[in-house]
Protein backbone atom coordinates (compact mmCIF):
# COMPACT_ATOMS: atom_id res chain seq x y z
CA UNK A 1 0.00 0.00 0.00
CA UNK A 2 1.36 3.35 -1.21
CA UNK A 3 0.71 6.12 2.04
CA UNK A 4 0.47 9.69 0.41
CA UNK A 5 2.25 12.22 1.98
CA UNK A 6 -1.18 13.65 2.98
CA UNK A 7 -2.40 11.17 4.90
CA UNK A 8 0.95 10.71 6.26
CA UNK A 9 0.82 14.48 8.08
CA UNK A 10 -3.02 14.14 8.44
CA UNK A 11 -1.97 10.43 10.46
CA UNK A 12 1.07 12.57 12.05
CA UNK A 13 -0.30 15.69 13.04
CA UNK A 14 -3.05 13.62 15.06
CA UNK A 15 -0.84 11.49 16.56
CA UNK A 16 1.50 14.96 17.43
CA UNK A 17 -0.95 16.41 19.30
CA UNK A 18 -1.78 13.20 21.49
CA UNK A 19 1.90 12.89 22.15
CA UNK A 20 2.20 16.59 22.90
CA UNK A 21 -0.82 15.96 25.53
CA UNK A 22 0.35 12.58 27.22
CA UNK A 23 3.53 13.63 27.51
CA UNK A 24 2.84 17.22 29.08
CA UNK A 25 4.11 19.28 26.48
CA UNK A 26 3.76 22.97 26.44
CA UNK A 27 3.15 23.77 22.88
CA UNK A 28 3.41 27.14 23.49
CA UNK A 29 7.15 27.26 24.25
CA UNK A 30 9.95 26.66 21.50
CA UNK A 31 12.11 24.74 21.17
CA UNK A 32 9.81 22.10 22.09
CA UNK A 33 11.60 19.60 24.64
CA UNK A 34 11.86 16.38 22.31
CA UNK A 35 13.75 14.55 25.06
CA UNK A 36 12.01 15.64 27.78
CA UNK A 37 8.84 14.04 25.89
CA UNK A 38 10.73 10.85 25.17
CA UNK A 39 11.59 10.11 28.98
CA UNK A 40 8.10 10.69 29.44
CA UNK A 41 7.23 8.24 27.19
CA UNK A 42 9.15 5.71 29.36
CA UNK A 43 11.99 5.21 26.68
CA UNK A 44 15.60 5.37 26.81
CA UNK A 45 17.62 7.88 24.81
CA UNK A 46 21.01 7.20 23.86
CA UNK A 47 22.92 10.03 22.01
CA UNK A 48 25.98 7.78 20.42
CA UNK A 49 28.62 8.45 17.24
CA UNK A 50 26.76 6.69 14.77
CA UNK A 51 28.96 6.68 11.44
CA UNK A 52 26.44 5.96 9.05
CA UNK A 53 22.69 5.93 10.74
CA UNK A 54 20.74 8.77 12.15
CA UNK A 55 19.43 6.89 14.58
CA UNK A 56 17.29 4.10 15.63
CA UNK A 57 14.41 2.97 17.32
CA UNK A 58 14.54 0.00 19.33
CA UNK A 59 11.24 -1.82 19.92
CA UNK A 60 12.42 -4.93 20.54
CA UNK A 61 14.16 -5.15 24.06
CA UNK A 62 11.58 -4.98 27.43
CA UNK A 63 12.23 -1.05 27.66
CA UNK A 64 12.10 0.85 24.04
CA UNK A 65 15.36 2.64 23.59
CA UNK A 66 15.62 5.47 20.53
CA UNK A 67 19.37 6.33 19.69
CA UNK A 68 20.51 9.51 18.40
CA UNK A 69 23.66 10.24 16.47
CA UNK A 70 25.73 12.69 18.35
CA UNK A 71 27.49 13.67 15.56
CA UNK A 72 24.95 15.01 13.56
CA UNK A 73 23.91 19.13 13.82
CA UNK A 74 21.58 20.12 17.21
CA UNK A 75 18.10 20.63 14.27
CA UNK A 76 19.21 17.47 12.90
CA UNK A 77 19.66 15.48 16.59
CA UNK A 78 16.42 17.22 17.42
CA UNK A 79 14.45 16.12 14.20
CA UNK A 80 16.12 12.79 14.55
CA UNK A 81 14.30 11.81 18.01
CA UNK A 82 11.25 13.43 17.30
CA UNK A 83 11.35 10.95 14.25
CA UNK A 84 12.31 7.80 16.50
CA UNK A 85 9.93 8.87 19.03
CA UNK A 86 7.23 8.92 15.99
CA UNK A 87 8.29 5.50 15.37
CA UNK A 88 7.65 4.68 19.05
CA UNK A 89 3.86 6.43 19.09
CA UNK A 90 3.18 4.73 16.20
CA UNK A 91 3.34 1.55 17.10
CA UNK A 92 6.10 0.83 14.59
CA UNK A 93 8.75 -1.92 15.14
CA UNK A 94 12.53 -1.49 15.45
CA UNK A 95 14.00 0.75 12.80
CA UNK A 96 17.73 1.57 11.72
CA UNK A 97 17.00 4.75 9.58
CA UNK A 98 20.57 5.20 8.26
CA UNK A 99 21.93 7.87 5.13
CA UNK A 100 23.57 9.97 7.65
CA UNK A 101 26.76 11.45 6.10
CA UNK A 102 29.80 14.09 6.82
CA UNK A 103 27.20 16.55 5.97
CA UNK A 104 25.75 17.18 9.69
CA UNK A 105 23.29 19.30 8.92
CA UNK A 106 21.78 17.37 6.29
CA UNK A 107 18.37 16.01 7.74
CA UNK A 108 16.58 12.67 7.43
CA UNK A 109 16.10 12.15 3.34
CA UNK A 110 11.96 10.79 4.04
CA UNK A 111 11.62 11.59 0.43
CA UNK A 112 9.78 10.55 -2.42
CA UNK A 113 9.48 6.63 -2.30
CA UNK A 114 9.82 6.76 1.55
CA UNK A 115 8.70 3.44 2.93
CA UNK A 116 4.95 4.49 4.69
CA UNK A 117 6.29 3.87 8.01
CA UNK A 118 9.14 6.46 7.15
CA UNK A 119 7.11 9.19 5.83
CA UNK A 120 4.56 9.29 8.38
CA UNK A 121 7.44 8.83 11.57
CA UNK A 122 9.03 12.02 9.50
CA UNK A 123 5.65 13.77 9.53
CA UNK A 124 5.12 13.36 13.11
CA UNK A 125 8.86 15.04 13.49
CA UNK A 126 7.60 17.63 11.79
CA UNK A 127 4.18 18.35 13.73
CA UNK A 128 5.65 17.39 17.13
CA UNK A 129 8.62 20.13 17.10
CA UNK A 130 6.44 22.88 15.16
CA UNK A 131 3.25 23.03 16.72
CA UNK A 132 1.12 25.88 15.27
CA UNK A 133 1.04 27.79 18.59
CA UNK A 134 5.04 27.37 19.19
CA UNK A 135 5.07 29.09 15.59
CA UNK A 136 3.23 31.22 16.47
CA UNK A 137 4.85 32.46 19.54
CA UNK A 138 8.23 32.48 17.59
CA UNK A 139 6.40 34.87 14.91
CA UNK A 140 5.48 36.99 17.34
CA UNK A 141 8.75 37.15 19.52
CA UNK A 142 10.34 37.96 16.28
CA UNK A 143 7.60 40.54 15.50
CA UNK A 144 7.32 38.63 11.82
CA UNK A 145 3.88 38.11 9.85
CA UNK A 146 3.77 36.31 6.60
CA UNK A 147 4.77 36.58 3.60
CA UNK A 148 7.97 36.01 5.30
CA UNK A 149 11.64 36.32 3.66
CA UNK A 150 13.93 32.97 3.41
CA UNK A 151 16.10 34.96 5.99
CA UNK A 152 12.96 34.88 8.03
CA UNK A 153 12.45 31.14 7.95
CA UNK A 154 16.11 30.80 8.72
CA UNK A 155 15.70 33.16 12.41
CA UNK A 156 12.43 30.92 12.91
CA UNK A 157 14.21 27.46 12.53
CA UNK A 158 16.73 28.39 14.53
CA UNK A 159 14.23 28.94 17.31
CA UNK A 160 12.28 26.20 16.73
CA UNK A 161 15.43 24.24 16.77
CA UNK A 162 14.55 22.16 13.38
CA UNK A 163 16.10 22.48 10.05
CA UNK A 164 15.86 25.28 7.51
CA UNK A 165 14.41 22.95 4.74
CA UNK A 166 12.09 21.06 7.03
CA UNK A 167 10.89 23.96 8.70
CA UNK A 168 10.16 25.98 4.98
CA UNK A 169 8.48 22.84 4.06
CA UNK A 170 5.89 22.74 7.13
CA UNK A 171 5.10 26.43 7.24
CA UNK A 172 3.06 25.56 3.96
CA UNK A 173 1.40 22.41 6.13
CA UNK A 174 0.39 24.94 8.53
CA UNK A 175 -0.85 27.38 5.84
CA UNK A 176 1.56 30.40 6.74
CA UNK A 177 2.77 29.94 3.31
CA UNK A 178 2.50 28.82 -0.14
CA UNK A 179 4.10 26.22 -1.90
CA UNK A 180 5.40 28.28 -4.66
CA UNK A 181 6.41 30.06 -1.96
CA UNK A 182 8.49 27.38 0.03
CA UNK A 183 9.85 26.77 -3.25
CA UNK A 184 11.28 29.75 -3.55
CA UNK A 185 13.02 29.70 0.21
CA UNK A 186 14.82 26.07 -0.37
CA UNK A 187 16.21 27.60 -3.23
CA UNK A 188 18.14 29.95 -1.28
CA UNK A 189 20.77 28.00 0.80
CA UNK A 190 20.94 28.61 4.26
CA UNK A 191 24.87 29.05 4.06
CA UNK A 192 24.42 32.16 1.76
CA UNK A 193 21.97 33.82 4.70
CA UNK A 194 24.53 32.86 7.21
CA UNK A 195 27.26 34.55 5.31
CA UNK A 196 25.31 38.34 4.65
CA UNK A 197 24.91 38.52 8.12
CA UNK A 198 28.11 37.38 9.60
CA UNK A 199 30.21 36.37 6.17
CA UNK A 200 33.81 37.75 7.86
CA UNK A 201 33.26 35.39 11.06
CA UNK A 202 33.01 32.41 9.03
CA UNK A 203 35.11 29.80 7.95
CA UNK A 204 32.82 27.87 6.58
CA UNK A 205 28.85 27.72 6.74
CA UNK A 206 28.32 23.75 7.65
CA UNK A 207 27.39 22.97 11.21
CA UNK A 208 27.54 26.84 12.35
CA UNK A 209 24.33 28.91 12.96
CA UNK A 210 24.23 32.89 12.71
CA UNK A 211 21.08 34.04 15.39
CA UNK A 212 19.97 38.02 14.75
CA UNK A 213 19.01 39.08 18.04
CA UNK A 214 17.79 42.57 16.57
CA UNK A 215 14.24 41.52 16.56
CA UNK A 216 14.13 39.58 19.39
CA UNK A 217 15.45 39.36 22.75
CA UNK A 218 15.08 36.51 25.17
CA UNK A 219 16.33 33.54 25.59
CA UNK A 220 17.88 31.53 22.57
CA UNK A 221 19.58 27.97 22.93
CA UNK A 222 22.73 28.16 20.63
CA UNK A 223 25.42 26.00 19.98
CA UNK A 224 29.27 26.31 20.73
CA UNK A 225 30.41 28.22 17.81
CA UNK A 226 27.64 30.24 16.47
CA UNK A 227 27.65 33.35 16.11
CA UNK A 228 25.39 36.07 17.13
CA UNK A 229 24.68 39.37 15.94
CA UNK A 230 22.59 42.54 16.41
CA UNK A 231 22.21 45.96 15.15
CA UNK A 232 21.95 49.31 16.35
CA UNK A 233 24.35 50.72 19.14
CA UNK A 234 27.41 48.72 20.83
CA UNK A 235 25.80 45.69 22.84
CA UNK A 236 26.67 45.10 26.46
CA UNK A 237 28.14 41.55 26.75
CA UNK A 238 28.13 39.73 30.38
CA UNK A 239 30.56 37.05 30.12
CA UNK A 240 34.25 36.38 28.45
CA UNK A 241 32.69 36.87 24.71
CA UNK A 242 34.48 38.99 22.26
CA UNK A 243 32.65 41.60 20.49
CA UNK A 244 33.27 42.38 16.84
CA UNK A 245 31.98 45.27 14.31
CA UNK A 246 31.24 43.75 11.30
CA UNK A 247 31.59 45.78 7.62
CA UNK A 248 27.72 45.42 7.33
CA UNK A 249 27.88 47.66 10.53
CA UNK A 250 26.24 44.47 12.76
CA UNK A 251 27.85 43.90 15.85
CA UNK A 252 28.70 39.98 16.25
CA UNK A 253 29.58 37.45 18.91
CA UNK A 254 30.87 34.01 18.67
CA UNK A 255 29.65 31.27 21.23
CA UNK A 256 32.28 30.56 23.25
CA UNK A 257 32.91 27.33 23.82
CA UNK A 258 33.30 27.08 27.56
CA UNK A 259 30.51 29.12 29.43
CA UNK A 260 26.77 27.40 29.91
CA UNK A 261 25.20 30.95 29.22
CA UNK A 262 25.42 34.76 28.87
CA UNK A 263 23.72 37.56 28.77
CA UNK A 264 23.59 40.32 26.07
CA UNK A 265 21.92 43.72 26.46
CA UNK A 266 20.96 45.08 22.97
CA UNK A 267 19.38 48.63 21.57
CA UNK A 268 16.09 46.16 21.51
CA UNK A 269 16.54 44.81 25.54
CA UNK A 270 18.66 41.88 26.89
CA UNK A 271 19.27 38.43 25.80
CA UNK A 272 19.83 35.15 27.64
CA UNK A 273 21.95 32.94 25.57
CA UNK A 274 22.28 29.26 26.92
CA UNK A 275 24.95 27.39 25.05
CA UNK A 276 23.69 23.55 24.41
CA UNK A 277 26.76 21.30 24.54
CA UNK A 278 26.34 18.24 21.99
CA UNK A 279 25.23 15.70 24.13
CA UNK A 280 26.73 12.06 24.95
CA UNK A 281 26.11 9.33 26.36
CA UNK A 282 22.33 8.34 28.21
CA UNK A 283 19.98 11.39 28.59
CA UNK A 284 19.01 11.97 32.21
CA UNK A 285 15.77 14.61 32.45
CA UNK A 286 17.68 16.03 36.19
CA UNK A 287 20.24 17.51 34.00
CA UNK A 288 18.17 19.39 31.34
CA UNK A 289 17.42 22.34 32.76
CA UNK A 290 17.71 24.37 29.51
CA UNK A 291 14.64 22.83 27.76
CA UNK A 292 16.11 22.83 24.47
CA UNK A 293 15.40 18.94 24.41
CA UNK A 294 19.29 18.06 24.24
CA UNK A 295 19.43 16.77 27.60
CA UNK A 296 22.12 18.80 28.06
CA UNK A 297 22.00 21.47 31.33
ZN1 LIG B 1 12.62 6.15 10.56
Amino acid sequence: MTLTWRLAHRIASIAAVQAHEELSIDTARAPIDVAAAIGRAGVELMYQPLPALFGAYLADSCVAGILVNSRMSRAVRRQTAAHELGHHRLGHGTVYDAGASDDTSASLPGAAGAPAVERTAEAFAAWFLMPRRAVRTVLSALGYAPPLSAAQVYQIALRLGTSYATTARHLVSLRLATAEQCRGWVAVPPGRIKRQLAGEMLDGTAGVDVWDLTPAPGTIVASPGDVLVVAGDRPEVDGAVALQRLANGLWAVPVPTAEPRFSLTGPGGASTVEIAYPPLGRYRPVTDGDGDGDGTP
